[in-house]
């Protein structure tokens, strides 16, 4: 048996390496990464050594590590209560999180649930819309199908994969899942056959709106990630598609779930993502950043259709059936608001328009390197795909790990970052500076030199 205090930086590398499973992680192959704190975007492992964090973490710090505020709201809270359910009752954080929550959110999501990551926010969403259609006032119980994109990523729990779209990610699981209706994925770099980027947004709308006329009084909702999919490799879609599926499931009485886990505050230049078209869903999923990035916190937010669907008497049973024992946690409410008030103290959104141009800048001299078959940026996400060849766009053999092997050497420059397949991620904290910008693109650079050497 060990006590506490007792480990050498060897033994935690040792038991990092065998005994804790890290998600999406080939554990015969990891190599230990412990990491003892953080200050601002950057993050020091137990060897001491500094690391720019270039991918927010997980895509959810926004503010920098140990950020005062932030902390200080935590600490505050923890001497009050470190929780309390919300299932009955709720902590004042939660209560005051919720009424800023309904403030910056679109338009007309006037409620809030909540959940502790961004899969459960989804399935609650995909539960919610489900009961909606059961007990509303003018009930539509056929409608029980949901339509999700091409390459879709919506969390690992069973709904979410269910309704998952990246073969490498889902296809394994089909057994367990239920069937969606599988729409296209609007991606702007590999357009179908005689599309242009001029025609995209035409084509992807007019095959989403065939799938769905026809067979629409049977579909409950239609599920999206706004602008970027994200864990499909930072797949861009057409400007203008947003708004479109907004119009058409209004007009054909189906429900529109906004997936904002990755996109929302602040990500893509706005406070959420939907806002660049205007949309207002009738549910929309946050996650990740609604903590700033350091409790674990998610929300699903309703629209007031949605909410009045699930009131009536005691003996008519139309509560939600769904809750879970930390949704609502007062420390990471209170890591939320403080989050909501370095937004406005640091006015995070009216610097944002510098910081994302000058990371196209820097990124544009890659575009010129043969292998870098597209850079693609929305906000602070960009995705930097590499391939074989640049004018077929072949993508690199996935068992060549190209991706993995670029982000490696961008290690050895003191830069974090995680790719997706041959895809390198980069989703900075929304407090990058400009230098770290450099520092950033710069280890990215000499990461794909190294890797085709001479090229
Ligand atoms: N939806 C989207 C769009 C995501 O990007 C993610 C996570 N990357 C999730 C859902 C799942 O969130 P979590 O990992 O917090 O469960």
């Amino acid at each position: 048996m060990t006590t506490k205090n007792t480990y050498s930086n060897a033994d935690i590398a040792h038991i990092d390496r065998t005994a804790v499973w890290h998600g999406f992680t080939q554990m015969a192959h990891y190599e230990p990464l412990v990491i003892e704190r953080g200050e601002g975007n950057w993050l020091f492992d137990i060897e001491g050594r500094r690391l720019l964090d270039g991918v927010s973490s997980l895509w959810c710090n926004l503010h920098g590590h140990n950020h005062p505020t932030i902390n200080a709201a935590i600490r505050d809270q923890l001497g009050k209560i470190a929780h309390v359910t919300s299932l009955g009752m709720i902590g004042r954080t939660a209560v005051e999180l919720t009424g800023r929550l309904v403030d910056v959110t679109p338009e007309g999501l006037n409620h809030v649930f909540y959940s502790s990551d961004g899969s459960s926010s989804v399935e609650a969403a995909l539960k919610m819309a489900f009961q909606y259609w059961q007990q509303r006032e003018n009930p539509q119980p056929q409608k029980t199908k949901y339509v999700a994109m091409g390459a879709a990523y919506h969390g690992d729990t069973t709904g979410g994969v269910s309704l998952g779209g990246v073969e490498h990610f889902h296809s394994l699981f089909g057994p367990l899942l239920f069937d969606v209706l599988r729409g296209p994925c609007p991606d702007t770099y590999r357009l179908p056959e005689n599309v242009t980027p001029e025609t995209a947004c035409d084509h992807y709308f007019e095959t989403f709106r065939d799938l769905v006329t026809g067979q629409h009084q049977q579909i409950a909702a239609v599920v999206m990630e706004p602008l970027v999919q994200g864990a499909a490799g930072m797949v861009m879609h057409p400007e203008g598609f947003l708004r479109r599926v907004r119009d058409l499931t209004r007009e054909l009485d189906i429900l529109l779930i906004c997936d904002e886990v990755a996109t929302g505050f602040g990500r893509t230049g706005k406070m959420f993502a939907c806002q660049h078209e205007q949309v207002s869903p009738d549910l929309m999923c946050i996650a990740k950043g609604l903590t700033g990035g350091y409790l674990p916190m998610a929300a699903t937010l309703a629209s007031d259709a949605v909410w009045n669907a699930f009131l009536g008497d005691l003996d008519q049973n139309k509560q939600f059936f769904h809750g879970h024992t930390y949704s609502g946690n007062p420390m990471a409410a209170a890591a939320g608001l403080a989050s909501l008030d370095v937004f406005e103290e640091e006015q995070v959104l009216e610097n944002l328009p510098a910081k994302i141009d000058h990371l196209e800048r820097c990124l544009q001299p890659l575009a010129s390197h043969r292998h870098v078959g597209s850079i693609r940026q929305r906000g602070l996400m960009v995705g930097i795909e590499l391939v074989e060849e640049k004018a077929s766009k072949q993508p690199f053999p996935a068992g060549q790990t190209r991706g993995a092997r670029v982000c490696r050497h961008a290690l050895d420059r003191g830069v974090w970052i995680r790719p997706l397949g041959n895809v390198i991620v980069l989703m900075p904290p929304l407090s990058i500076q400009a230098d770290e910008i450099e520092t950033l693109v710069e280890a990215v650079r000499y990461g794909i030199s190294q890797e085709f050497p001479g090229e």
